[in-house]
């Protein structure tokens, strides 16, 4: 380690940081490896930004409504269940509120608790406050282990509801039995939710130890703005909001967030085309043989099996290759036992999800045993 290096605090140097997916910067490539949305964002939103900017960007000049004020009126209002601004924090991503999360409850003597395979942030943050991790490890058939995270001693548990990169969602009637049992505070992410047939924000009158968390860069095609937000008890708001940036959130991006929120109608359609192409994309991967779970998310989960009819890391490894000489980028989690036999496509347009099929049978062809 260099003397540069040894001026940090030990554990920065020593800390695995996050693997964000590949960004090609060139045209040409069919890209379903970050969950993207492939339709652009409502119409509305470019037109509230111009007009935000006014006459040579005059509005830049001054800092961001500190504490998103409009947007989590919008936010709070949308969500409906008797919501209030004061339930409601904004973050730059989920990705924010999900450090303000570990920053006000992992460190020292207290873990944050979450389960394995999810969202691979999750470990990462917990480095960073040189914290604890209390890992639960699911089983291939990704039930939620409930006893297990009811008998957890953290003081804030993650769950992955839409879970990723399974894309397999846990019903309210399993969550309410988490949040009768667990006496932490149990975060919801729900970065896809809006593909899924059921939230949580329901449930939130009744569990105060609840927070959900969502974001506008999946469904609402915004990952570029980066706005996401919390809902939950305005104790528990008040407590992330402490350590959040005073400007979290750039001017321009809350005002995106208002317009994007308020054109649901145009959202409807684009996640309805996304939720029917998901699902015929899966039916064709079920037809290929190919286990495949079951999807409430704008991605699909599936272990590839080669022209031999062998599955497992190597044969994944050997398609996400393969799909890399067609210009089609997935993600492959190497990592863990549990996801290292898989691809996780995101949905695309039709036109991307044949392109995908395309090459699965140019694979195939290529790997098939000799007559
Ligand atoms: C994409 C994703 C996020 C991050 O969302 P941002 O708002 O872009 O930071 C959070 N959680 C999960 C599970 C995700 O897949």
């Amino acid at each position: 380690m260099s003397a540069l290096s040894q001026l940090a605090l030990p554990h920065i140097p020593a800390l695995a940081a996050y693997t964000p997916g590949l960004q090609p910067t060139e045209d040409g490539w069919v890209k379903l490896n970050t969950n993207e949305s492939p339709y652009p964002p409502s119409p509305r939103v470019a037109e509230a930004v111009a007009r935000a900017m006014g006459k040579d960007g005059a509005s830049l000049r001054l800092y961001p409504p500190p504490t998103s004020a409009a947007l989590r009126e919008r936010v709070a209002s949308v969500n409906g269940h008797g919501l209030r601004a004061e339930n409601v924090i904004i973050g730059n991503g989920s990705d924010d509120l999900l450090n303000l999360v570990a920053r006000v409850f992992c460190g020292g003597k207290s873990p944050l608790g979450f389960t394995m395979p999810s969202y691979s942030l999750y470990p990462v943050l917990v480095a960073i406050q040189d914290g604890a991790a209390e890992v639960i490890e699911f089983g291939r058939d990704m039930k939620l282990p409930v006893e297990k995270i009811a008998a957890s001693k953290a003081k804030a548990f993650v769950l992955t509801s839409p879970n990723a990169p399974t894309g397999v969602a846990f019903p309210n009637t399993e969550l309410e039995r988490v949040l009768q049992s667990f006496g932490g505070l149990l975060v919801v992410d729900e970065a896809y939710a809006p593909f899924a047939g059921e939230n949580a924000v329901p449930l939130l009158a009744k569990y105060p130890r609840l927070l959900v968390t969502r974001t506008l860069s999946k469904a609402h095609a915004l990952a570029g703005i980066r706005v996401g937000y919390a809902l939950g008890h305005p104790e528990i708001i008040a407590l992330l909001d402490r350590v959040r940036d005073s400007y979290n959130v750039s001017a321009l991006s809350q005002v995106a967030a208002i317009a994007a929120l308020g054109d649901g109608a145009y959202y409807a359609g684009t996640i309805a085309k996304t939720k029917a192409t998901r699902d015929a994309a899966l039916a064709h991967y079920t037809r290929l043989g190919w286990f495949t779970y079951p999807s409430q998310t704008n991605f699909i989960f599936t272990e590839p099996r080669d022209a031999r009819g062998e599955t497992g890391p190597a044969v994944a490894r050997s398609l996400y290759e393969f799909f890399l000489t067609q210009k089609i980028l997935v993600r492959h989690f190497a990592g863990h036992p549990l996801t290292a036999g898989f691809l996780r496509i995101s949905v695309g347009t039709d036109a991307d999800m044949a392109a995908v099929n395309n090459a699965i049978a140019s694979w195939h062809t290529t790997n098939a045993p000799r007559p």
